[in-house]
């Protein structure tokens, strides 16, 4: 009964995405450091979880949208290297990661091979390094 309710309420309304989540996390975050150094933080955490709150039930769809591919155009790069940071370390034991002297692309190369030539897959170069 309160579920079709419920449901009937939130038909057309945004819901949640990736970018209400990141709000709401960053919220906490900011409500851990305000009662740990700077009580004002819990303000700003406030505001935030107001937002998330507002965009859940929102009915401009597009608009809501549009603030979710925004963000996804800053967060992808910065989730990509930490993704990218978490590779790395999981697999220090096996590879030696390195950047092309050219053009700076992240490559790896099996750990133990000694000196060893590299054509970087990206710009071509040939360079000697060790692995
Ligand atoms: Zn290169």
């Amino acid at each position: 009964m309160f579920f079709q309710k419920f449901q009937r309420f939130m038909y057309g309304r945004y819901g949640t995405d990736a970018f209400s989540f990141f709000l709401l996390g960053l919220g906490l975050v900011l409500t851990l450091l305000a009662g740990l150094f700077f009580r004002p933080l819990v303000l700003l955490a406030d505001l935030l979880y107001l937002y998330a709150i507002f965009r859940l039930f929102s009915r401009n769809i597009p608009a809501r949208q549009k603030e979710l591919s925004a963000f996804l155009r800053v967060w992808g790069p910065v989730k990509g290297w930490f993704s990218f940071q978490k590779r790395r370390f999981s697999e220090r034991k096996l590879y030696r990661y390195f950047k092309c002297p050219n053009c700076k692309q992240a490559l790896r190369a099996p750990r133990g091979r000694g000196k060893i030539e590299v054509t970087c897959q990206k710009c071509h170069k040939v360079f000697i390094t060790k692995t």
